[in-house]
């Protein structure tokens, strides 16, 4: 679907030279070799099928951008590109992939319970803040704030795929059943503006809620400790929950 998208734009030449130019966009951003590799691992982790159009959709880069990034990487032996053009993390660029996740994870705790930083601030923070993490800062982290545990958005370490949250019992708000009374439990965290919009409303990790009834334009009737509320597929989409156990 995005992919679709993507190519849609590629396709469009002002757009295309719109992408190019880096002071066209409101915040000029470096993205760099790790940030492909963390962008390959998440977008997997969602169970998205990893293109060029994908990561220029993922990383808010243009087209020609990437087909020069994903060269490289290439060279540096960091991932594979197949002959359908799916992009894949060799073992090394998973691991670099995967060390980067891990101190984002423990950027955003030390951020949230060390600082007391708010949960839907913490994720830009530590966008930039886990590139400067030294090893040795890393297991300074980890003695201080423990392996595992979830982070501010509720989401662990190791990056999940749909299937595994649904192992774990968790459903999607979107998938929440009427009359039910579900706890967040994780919520995407890469969209600034959806957790703005969904601390507003009182949906954060952690939040008791329940389904009142789906409506007939697909929204969902919500009601919080604070409030009711609706809310549509775009937000509930992007929300796990976990059933509460029912007292009967
Ligand atoms: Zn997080």
């Amino acid at each position: 679907m995005s992919n679709g998208k993507a190519s849609q734009i590629s396709r469009n030449p002002r757009l295309t030279a719109l992408n190019i130019q880096p002071y066209n966009t409101v915040h000029v951003i470096t993205v760099s070799k790790e940030d492909y590799l963390k962008a390959i691992l998440e977008a997997e982790s969602e169970g998205e099928t990893v293109i060029s159009a994908t990561l220029a959709h993922w990383l808010k880069v243009s087209p020609p951008a990437v087909t020069m990034a994903v060269r490289r990487l290439k060279k540096d032996g960091l991932v594979r590109v197949q002959a359908d053009g799916q992009v894949t993390l060799s073992a090394t660029g998973r691991r670099i992939a995967r060390k980067l996740t891990l101190r984002h994870h423990l950027i955003e705790r030390m951020l949230s319970e060390l600082f007391g930083m708010e949960w839907w601030k913490v994720h830009d923070e530590a966008e930039r803040l886990e590139h400067a993490v030294s090893p040795d800062f890393e297991s300074k982290l980890l003695a201080k704030l423990g392996a595992g545990g979830a982070c501010p958005h509720g989401n662990l370490s190791e990056l999940e795929s749909p299937a595994s949250r649904r192992r774990r019992g968790l459903v999607l708000l979107a998938d929440a059943e009427p009359e039910r009374t579900y706890v967040v439990s994780g919520i995407y965290e890469r969209d600034r503006h959806l957790l703005e919009f969904l601390e507003a409303r009182g949906v954060r990790p952690g939040a008791k809620l329940s389904l009142i009834e789906r409506n007939y334009d697909k929204t969902l009737s919500i009601r919080t400790a604070a409030r009711t509320m609706v809310l549509g597929r775009p937000a509930a989409d992007r929300v796990w929950v976990s059933p509460v156990p029912s007292r009967f």
